[in-house]
């Protein structure tokens, strides 16, 4: 199976994702995990990403399909689950024709605009492992490091002024995704405004 995840920055993707794997036995892909390893790194593609990433901005879809292209080429694993990508119309069609009639399906968690701003000012992550923790969610680190020992921060894109620019991306670029794999037939939507054992609830119950 090829899952992917759809949603606003915030919806719970990251959280859901790691339920995700664990249940239906997937390798998790995420773009904005891989984009911020590239930034510690000092690569090429941070140096390139970070620039991006910063102003709320999506990298080129160019950039983030070779990225995939790579991946899938390195990697043939039967169980995927992408989370953060696609994230345009020219994204999903591009992963279309990289799956060579391979099934997919997409998962969109729906939570509104508020819930989006609230929980991104509150969110924190590990520099180390990237566990989210979110105390709006009840998502809290046992001590004042992550459970892996890494120092525990605020992404720069989850300041107020960068949230903003996020959303407006979102709507403008992302949304249209969710029609596109909707037209196709292969979109389910779950809510995602509860607590995240309430949404994984809610996505079990559309999955099977
Ligand atoms: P995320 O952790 O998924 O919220 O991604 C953080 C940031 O990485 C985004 O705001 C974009 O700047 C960049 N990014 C992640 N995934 C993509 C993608 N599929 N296409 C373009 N930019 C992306």
């Amino acid at each position: 199976m090829i899952l992917i995840l759809l949603g606003a920055p915030g919806a719970g993707k990251g959280t859901q994702a790691e339920n995700l794997v664990k249940q239906f036995n997937l390798q998790h892909l995420s773009t904005g995990d891989l984009l911020r390893s590239a930034v510690a790194d000092g690569t090429e593609l941070g140096k390139t990403a970070r620039e991006y990433m910063d102003a709320g901005k999506l990298l080129p879809d160019d950039i983030i399909l070779g990225i995939i292209k790579d991946y899938m080429q390195q990697n043939r694993d039967s169980g995927l689950l992408f989370d953060g990508f696609p994230r345009t119309v020219a994204q999903a069609e591009g992963l279309s024709e990289l799956l060579e009639g391979r099934d997919v399906q997409a998962l969109s968690i729906k939570v509104d605009d508020n819930a989006v701003i609230k929980r991104l000012s509150a969110r924190r992550s590990c520099r180390n492992c990237g566990k989210v923790y979110n105390p709006v969610l009840g998502i809290m680190p046992a001590g004042a490091n992550c459970e892996c020992g890494g120092e525990i921060y605020q992404r720069d894109d989850d300041r107020a002024e960068t949230i903003a620019k996020r959303l407006e991306v979102y709507h403008e670029l992302t949304e249209p995704v969710i029609d596109f794999y909707r037209a196709m037939g292969k979109l389910l939507e779950a809510d995602g405004s509860g607590t995240p054992v309430e949404v994984f609830e809610g996505i079990r119950e559309v999955l099977v």
